[in-house]
């Protein structure tokens, strides 16, 4: 890659598709869906969910004679992905794939949308799911707090560049796989090492099938196997994950109320990708497909 080189690419996004929402947060409905996921991801690259603190590495048991590091973000002395991170990650996935607003877009076509009375309120797929300025979304991702023994080390970053620097009206950046950054790195990054994983859990209430379908797509789900990417450093070969093994419980709520246990429905994973064909964008997800599936990362991870 040549120093000019970009290392990401861009996607020009149709108008935001906003329906009416069904229903806000104050009670379960029967005709939607309620329930949990579980899934695990295997880092297949290095992992930086960073604290923004500058630390000698010495304090997090780190071998080097760099003075300070840039750190991994903690919650006492562990080692912590918080839900907001993945949120976020799979958010931006799904926002391409789907006609979503740009939440930092200041146009009037893309600008984020805005909810308004409570039978009037119309939404973009990733608003509803993950939330509008004023409105709650309805997907929640837990805090991943990592064992002590997870192995970690220092990666050097090539200086980065503002990543929304001459951004376009309702474009959208991402960063394929194979696409790196080659300038040597100056930057210290204290890493997750690759070849690890953990799980990620993952609720949601209230919502359509439709919903839960674009959901799991962005959870890697489907014949396009996407692997996101986490955390910082994308441009630099950091931060693609595979996303495996999902389990699911749909909860049945008129049954639950009758009993003193919680019931479930059977959870089929690929009916409701099937119901979520009218929300996709295909020409993109099968382009996101392509750049950032499993197919391209297979030969760069250690669990095949
Ligand atoms: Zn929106």
């Amino acid at each position: 890659m040549s120093p000019d080189a970009k290392a990401y690419k861009t996607i020009t996004a149709e108008e935001p598709q906003r329906i009416l929402l069904q229903n806000g947060h104050e009670r379960f409905n029967p005709n939607l869906l309620t329930g949990s996921l579980q899934l695990k991801a295997h880092l297949c690259q290095p992992v930086h969910v960073g604290s923004g603190l500058l630390e000698p590495p010495i304090m997090r048991d780190l071998q080097s004679d760099i003075l300070l590091v840039r750190t991994l973000f903690r919650v006492g002395d562990k080692v912590c992905i918080p839900g907001t991170s993945l949120k976020g990650a799979f958010r931006s996935l799904i926002e391409m794939f789907t006609n979503s607003c740009a939440p930092g877009d200041d146009s009037d076509e893309f600008r984020g949308c805005k909810p308004g009375e409570a039978d009037s309120t119309e939404l973009c797929p990733a608003c509803r799911l993950f939330g509008a300025f004023g409105f709650l979304g309805n997907v929640r991702f837990e805090d991943v707090v990592l064992p002590t023994k997870i192995r970690r080390s220092i990666f050097m970053l090539p200086p980065q560049y503002n990543s929304g620097k001459g951004r376009q009206h309702g474009e959208r950046r991402y960063y394929p796989h194979d696409l790196v950054d080659e300038r040597e790195g100056n930057w210290p990054f204290e890493v997750l090492d690759p070849g690890q994983s953990f799980e990620i859990k993952v609720s949601f209430k209230n919502i359509s099938s439709e919903d839960l379908g674009l959901l799991l797509i962005g959870l890697g789900q489907g014949e396009w196997q996407i692997c996101p990417k986490l955390g910082g450093g994308k441009s630099a070969g950091l931060g693609s994950v595979r996303i495996t093994d999902l389990r699911g419980q749909l909860l049945d709520i008129h049954a639950s109320y009758a009993s003193f246990e919680s019931q479930y429905l059977p959870f089929v994973p690929e009916d409701h990708i099937k119901e979520a064909q009218d929300f996709l964008e295909v020409d993109v997800l099968e382009e996101l497909a392509e750049n950032l599936g499993w197919e391209l990362l297979r030969e760069q991870c250690d669990e095949k």
